[in-house]
């Protein structure tokens, strides 16, 4: 096997979907597993690129009013407890912690699987008039969930993520942030990480422990086109107010409850570049995103010379400064074919290459990782013309995922065709469902699939439950996730 052939190495994506994904999650430098079960690693490269989304993701929380805090990692039993339904929905994933020091605790405290029953209570201290509304905050940290099945980034004990939790006055107000920050979710993903979603509302038996209504966007993966739920934002009703005492006097002169929203995003969506963009080569990271953009592999022998090499790699690298994240790789211990290999696998949007002859040119060669497309520059139009290379890229990902989400998503009449593009790992299906859990638990059971949501914007078509045949006002979707 050459050198070159080694460093990519992994999987047919085709073939071996799952196998694919792990390799390019190890062999792109993502992540790795840790020495505790369950948990990764996750190495600079991996981390780098949750950085670029978080800074994004942060960007659009500010300019939507958020401010960020911070809340305690451990929740005394008898706080998680007070919300029934909330515990009740979170207990089989709880981690406890029982001992503190050389003592047995009085009560245990729950690592936070989510920080609802440690953040209420304080809101109910803040909280005593209409003008302590609303509280706009949200906090970045990591939960732990007892995972016993993980996978990489998609299913860990401990993931990183953000939780938003908001405080209002009227239940209109509480709906209307819970869907506008679906739709800052859904903004991220399709315009920074190039993934197109369907939002939509969680059925009853799929909604957060403990919600009024759970809004969701879900995105279609590659290989086998289940789903994976990218983001949810909750309107918690008065449900949290009532339990915790968020009690605030209202311009009216009436004591009231306060309303609660919570919403979260999670090292997941990472999971999700993987799957929709990657190819058998490796990643492909939307520009917007990739923690390098452009790297310059200089190429050079030995007769050559180094100096004009160098000097023209400083010239690049000053020109492109501006318009982009530029890193070169000087190895000189790896061959060129092994460092274009490592960066296609690694996902780098742009490759540029320069050599004796394009030194001498006034040149530079920029190779695209999405089409393979090969261009030769004048140094002059450089910067221009990465910048136009970046900004096509992340508009041709989010094409192709979007004409693969629309090509398996099909309309089905009855519950055999559900059963067979299940089987077949076919697709989403669209079908019309009653309304009644009965009939969602059959599909779970039979088929494994589940109701990934009932769309905010499918219109309303009078049919029949492909379960029951009762009447049904909409189609909802069907289809296996992670
Ligand atoms: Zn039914």
């Amino acid at each position: 096997m050459s050198n070159d052939q080694f460093v990519k190495n992994i999987a047919s994506r085709e073939e071996e979907y799952s196998r694919w994904y792990t390799d390019v999650v190890n062999k792109a430098q993502l992540a790795e597993w840790s020495l505790v079960h369950g948990c990764m690693v996750i190495r600079p490269y991996g981390y780098a690129l949750w950085e670029q989304m978080q800074q994004l993701l942060d960007r659009r929380f500010k300019a939507t009013g958020h401010q960020n805090a911070y809340f305690p990692l451990l929740i005394p039993e008898s706080l998680l407890a007070r919300e029934a339904e909330h515990v009740e929905g979170f207990a089989p994933e709880v981690a406890w912690v029982t001992r503190g020091g050389n003592k047995e605790l009085e009560e245990p405290w729950a690592v936070r699987p989510t920080s609802e029953a440690i953040i209420c209570p304080i809101y109910a201290k803040w909280v005593q008039s209409y003008r302590d509304l609303p509280i706009l905050i949200n906090q970045w940290n990591s939960v732990v969930r007892w995972e016993e099945r993980p996978r990489a980034f998609l299913r860990t004990l401990e993931f990183l993520w953000q939780e938003g939790h908001t405080c209002h006055a009227t239940p209109d107000e509480a709906d209307e942030r819970a869907r506008m920050m679906l739709e800052v979710y859904r903004r991220f993903l399709e315009d920074d990480l190039a993934i197109p979603v369907v939002p939509g509302v969680k059925s009853d038996s799929e909604k957060f422990a403990g919600a009024l209504r759970t809004y969701t966007v879900e995105a279609m993966m590659g290989g086998k086109y289940w789903a994976l739920q990218s983001g949810t934002s909750h309107n918690l009703g008065d449900h949290f107010g009532r339990v915790f005492g968020i009690e605030f006097l209202d311009r009216d002169g009436q004591r009231k409850f306060a309303f609660n929203t919570s919403w979260g995003l999670s090292h997941r969506t990472v999971g999700a570049i993987v799957m929709v963009h990657g190819d058998d080569a490796g990643l492909k990271l939307p520009p917007k995103v990739a923690p390098i953009q452009v790297i310059v592999v200089p190429i050079w022998r030995k007769s050559d010379d180094a100096r004009a090499i160098e000097a023209a790699v400083d010239r690049i690298t000053a020109l492109l400064a501006l318009v982009a994240r530029v890193k070169v790789d000087w190895r000189d211990d790896r061959t060129a074919g092994y460092k274009f290999n490592d960066w296609e696998l690694k996902g780098v949007p742009l490759r540029l290459e320069v050599g004796p002859r394009d030194v001498a040119n006034e040149q530079a060669v920029l190779v695209r990782r999405d089409t393979r497309e090969k261009l030769t520059v004048p140094l002059a139009n450089l910067a221009p013309t990465v910048e136009r290379l970046l900004a096509e890229i992340q508009t041709n990902l989010f094409a192709a995922a979007k004409r693969m989400l629309d090509a398996h998503t099909v309309a089905v009449a009855t519950y055999d065709e559900l059963k067979e593009r299940v089987a077949a790992n076919a697709g989403w299906s669209l079908a019309h469902w009653c309304g009644d859990a009965a009939c969602e638990a059959q599909v779970k059971a039979e088929t494994k699939a589940t109701i990934r949501c009932i769309p905010l914007e499918l219109p309303r078509e009078p049919g029949l439950c492909i379960l029951c045949g009762a009447a049904s006002e909409r189609r909802v979707v069907f289809a296996r996730a992670y």
